[in-house]
């Protein structure tokens, strides 16, 4: 028999945010090898980065947690509907400990490169502290928002103050009480974070490019009953999540939005717009997503609920977009964020008449004037989806590189596979379900389709496994044509790829990052492809590689065992 290299782990998994907490407990549950990296100091991605005033969920949080364990789910109490980045990171840390998931995780791992290596079918990762490990198969558990970006302005060194993108909001207290305070960007994290900080800073100074609608996020308390009552319904709530385009517990209104007076929509967006969650973006009318016209009613009807809540109707008006309506970009939930702009202390500042011209030592200019800063908070955004994959040299079949075939876009199979990348597993991937519903829902469904086509794999003896060409051309179109039904496909936002700091994602080329069919098509499709025996994927064995899990020892150079 020919020797080959056998490779030191089975699976690695890059990211250990709420996808690669659950895909190790998976794998290693099947007692397969297989560690964690991490670029982050420890665990829990998002949740471990975010550390910014107001981080919270706008998923009802118990919608948001794992749905795999039921004494998980009988432990936790989920202390407010929408929680908070600490304590979504404390949970994060729990499910860690109560299934000693620790000891598979590694730390402070930047993956500088993987390059498929096509004589062995295994995947070489070269880590940022010079080791290089070996795997059979990548599992890709990046985030899709995990590369912050910054803007480009002149000068952004020569500020002597405090200045941090919101992701890395420093780990210590910020002490802020009596300071001079400047939040860029007006997306959902600057939206959370100028509500939180409003009333605890001196000078809140807003410098908003492009107004966003968000609409309340009305969080409350879960007392000790109500969690109970929680605990007794998870079934039944994970159902509803499940059969739901997006994955939560709001239900579309299946009434036509002409079919119904205009009396009755009004009462309808009354009590949407007073009740906690996405309820007045996913409960609402069908139409809102693909027609003009009723999305232009309702995005009325929201800008007249902001006049209503902001004092002074000149800050009222910029606070309202005019680009877009209601619903075609990400909608964020806020807490009291338009009251903050009736405040002495706050100050909006529109960026589209009086562009930022440049940092300063001391503060920010714009085309209008000086402003002094003792903080500057970059809250702008990030390079969603593909930025985490191109920020790893990813080299496939022929040492092609992932970063260019994704140039323009990304184009996968089911949003898991990838042509020409064999071995490589996105279970929450560019164009997968969960981009565009609720994560861990998502999540969950793209750990466990990968889990059950990893053992399909060992099962059968094989070791290689690549989608090909033409199914990803039929997924890809697929995502695409879903795009040309929604208004969405229209709009500058993470969904169609806009970032105006990253080249070539400037607003004109539409990436299609999401899937738009929502949860139930989607899980449809991949279990159909997986009762087909993984149609569209090509599967491979190889008699020669003698062991199907490798042990940890590590005698080969570079991390890899060389079998006998
Ligand atoms: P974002 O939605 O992309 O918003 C970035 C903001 O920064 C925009 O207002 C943008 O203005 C502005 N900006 C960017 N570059 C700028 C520049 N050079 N000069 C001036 N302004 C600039 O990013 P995000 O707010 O971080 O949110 C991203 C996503 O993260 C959300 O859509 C959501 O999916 C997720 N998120 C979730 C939660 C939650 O669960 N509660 C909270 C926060 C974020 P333009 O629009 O003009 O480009």
């Amino acid at each position: 028999m020919t020797t080959k290299p056998v490779p030191r782990y089975d699976v690695i998994i890059i990211g250990a945010g709420v996808a690669g907490i659950y895909q190790i407990k998976r794998l290693t549950d099947l007692g397969i090898e297989a560690t964690v990296l991490d670029a982050g100091g420890d665990l829990g991605g998002t949740w471990y980065n975010n550390r910014y005033p107001g981080a919270r969920f706008d998923s009802e949080s118990y919608t948001y947690g794992y749905s795999f364990s039921k004494e998980l789910l009988n432990e936790w109490h989920w202390k407010e509907q929408f929680s908070s980045q600490s304590e979504n990171l404390r949970y994060l840390n729990y499910v860690a400990e109560k299934f000693d998931l620790r000891k598979y995780m590694q730390f402070n791992c930047q993956v500088e490169a993987a390059h498929f290596d096509e004589a062995n079918d295994l995947w070489q990762l070269k880590i940022d502290d010079g080791r290089k490990l070996t795997c059979r198969f990548v599992i890709m558990a990046l985030g899709l928002l995990s590369t912050p970006t910054l803007p480009r302005y002149e000068g952004m060194d020569a500020f002597k103050g405090c200045s941090f993108h919101t992701f890395h909001w420093p780990h210590e207290p910020v002490e802020m009480a009596g300071k001079k305070v400047a939040v860029i960007g007006t997306g959902a994290t600057g939206i959370q974070v100028i509500a939180e900080i409003a009333d605890k800073v001196g000078e809140l100074t807003v410098f908003q490019r492009r107004p966003n609608w968000s609409a309340p996020l009305n969080n409350s308390p879960i007392s000790n009953k109500e969690m109970a009552d929680i605990r007794s319904r998870y079934d039944e709530i994970f159902a509803t999540c499940a059969r739901t385009p997006g994955g939560f517990e709001h239900e579309p209104d299946r009434r036509g939005f002409y079919a119904v007076s205009r009396q009755e929509r009004v009462e309808l967006w009354d009590r949407l717009y007073d009740e906690p969650g996405f309820g007045i973006w996913l409960q609402n009318f069908r139409e809102i997503f693909t027609d003009e016209e009723p999305n232009a009613e309702l995005s009325e009807y929201i800008a007249e609920r902001i006049r209503q809540r902001v004092n002074d109707p000149m800050t009222a008006e910029k606070l309202i977009p005019r680009d877009h309506g209601f619903g075609v970009q990400r909608v964020p939930l806020e807490s009291y964020y338009f009251e903050a702009y009736n405040r002495d202390n706050v100050h909006l500042v529109d960026i589209s008449e009086t562009p930022i011209e440049q940092v300063t030592e001391s503060g920010l200019r714009t085309s209008e004037r000086d402003y002094d800063f003792d903080i500057i908070v970059y809250a702008t955004g990030f390079d969603a989806v593909t930025g985490a994959f191109d920020g790893i040299d990813i080299r496939g079949i022929g040492g092609k590189r992932l970063r260019d075939k994704w140039n323009d876009g990304p184009s996968t199979f089911l949003g898991m596979f990838v042509h020409g990348f064999p071995n490589l597993l996105m279970p929450a991937g560019p164009q997968s379900g969960s981009a565009s519903t609720n994560y861990p829902r998502g999540i969950e469904i793209g750990v466990n389709w990968c889990t059950d086509f990893l053992e399909y794999m060992w099962e059968h003896g094989y070791v290689r496994a690549d989608a090909t060409l033409e199914a990803e051309e039929r997924w890809t179109t697929h995502v695409t044509k879903m795009y040309s039904k929604m208004l969405m496909r229209k709009a500058k936002g993470w969904f169609t790829g806009y970032n105006s700091n990253v080249d070539g994602h400037e607003h004109g080329k539409t990436r299609y990052f999401v899937y738009n069919g929502g949860t139930p098509k989607y899980v449809a499709t991949i279990n159909e492809v997986a009762e087909k025996g993984y149609e569209g994927v090509v599967l491979r064995s190889d008699s020669s590689v003698t062991s199907e899990f490798p042990v940890a020892s590590v005698d080969g150079v570079d991390g890899v065992r060389v079998s006998k």
